[in-house]
């Protein structure tokens, strides 16, 4: 028999499968399969927030005080019945479990009306609730720490599609990113793209690390790790990449992106202090002392760093040679 979990997680697969194909027929089934899904899901975490209790007891709807035996009385379950929509919701406040009552509550009010062959709501209005409804569930995915992507697969990405699904996670997503420390300046976790799939949805797995050095990043759209060197050289490259190639265009310079000649990567900005990956500092005297002019990175680099800019140490070398 298919776990509580397995039903909910199928259900929810079929109503956004039935919503997927935007025909009014099969919206009415995806009112139905997610509105049903949504609720299993719920009860699932009612349950898994009070694990050593009986099941029963947490999704029971009736009971009844029966003598113990020994002068008191215990509850007992009064037939199968579980919680309904209202109970569901007085529960997950009593549990702790976080459950947005207003979005299930538009879709149980479309499902009632169904159920007596009746919906004055148009089809863009159950289009809405339904997607309102993506959220309820992500959260509680989120909750139980199951992965939405393994579980629903395509019907994740459906979901995902819809504004108040990419809203949420987008929000999630960047709040976990903003808690790192960037080594770089330049990076902001509105940069921040996956390197597989492009898509913005991408999590710090621990949301509360805000180290650089051992964040793990996670695409939530395609599931793929996204490796933070990866990350680090796309950001400074969308952010110093036209200038780049104006440099290498116009006067046939390199930079401002450099390899960092501690990590290899091309992570390191000649305005910044350190590579943006590995964090090595960038120290060497950045000024001319003959001429006051700027030295670059690639001067310093190629050992012109006497503190003399380029032009400055041709000019020494070449008295050098006179001599
Ligand atoms: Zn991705
Ligand atoms: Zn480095
Ligand atoms: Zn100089």
């Amino acid at each position: 028999m298919p776990s509580l979990f397995e039903n909910a997680v199928a259900s929810i697969r079929m109503g956004v499968e039935d919503f997927r194909q935007q025909d009014h027929d099969r919206d009415i089934s995806a009112v139905r399969n997610f509105y049903a899904g949504v609720l299993l899901l719920a009860k699932e975490a009612l349950i898994r927030s009070a694990p050593n209790a009986d099941p029963q007891h947490v999704i029971g709807a009736k009971f009844k005080p029966v003598p113990d035996g020994s002068g008191g009385v215990e509850m007992s379950q009064v037939g199968h019945t579980t919680i309904d929509f209202r109970a569901i919701g007085e529960r997950a406040q009593d549990f702790g479990v976080a459950l947005d009552g207003k979005a299930l509550k538009a879709l149980n009010e479309i499902r009632n009306d169904m159920e007596h062959h009746y919906t004055s709501e148009p089809s863009t209005a159950i289009r809405a609730a339904i997607s309102k409804g993506f959220p309820v569930a992500a959260s509680l995915f989120r909750q139980m720490e199951e992965d939405p992507i393994a579980l629903l697969g395509e019907a994740w990405t459906t979901m995902l599609d819809t504004k108040e699904l990419y809203d949420q996670e987008l929000r999630e997503a960047r709040a976990t990113l903003a808690k790192i420390r960037w080594y770089s300046p330049s990076i902001s976790p509105e940069f921040v793209k996956c390197t597989a799939c492009q898509s913005e949805l991408v999590e710090q797995i621990d949301g509360e690390n805000d180290t650089q050095a051992i964040a793990e990043l996670r695409c939530k759209t395609c599931g793929s790790d996204v490796e933070m060197v990866d990350v680090i050289e796309q950001v400074l490259e969308a952010v110093y990449g036209a200038e780049a190639y104006l440099r290498h265009k116009d006067v046939s310079e390199p930079g401002p992106i450099y390899d960092c000649r501690a990590c290899g990567h091309s992570t390191l900005v000649e305005s910044e202090n350190g590579c943006g990956y590995c964090n090595e500092p960038l120290d060497y005297v950045r000024e001319c002392r003959r001429c006051e002019a700027g030295i670059s990175v690639q001067d310093y680099y190629e050992g012109l760093d006497e503190g003399l800019c380029s032009y400055c140490s041709h000019i020494w070398y070449k008295m050098m040679k006179e001599d």
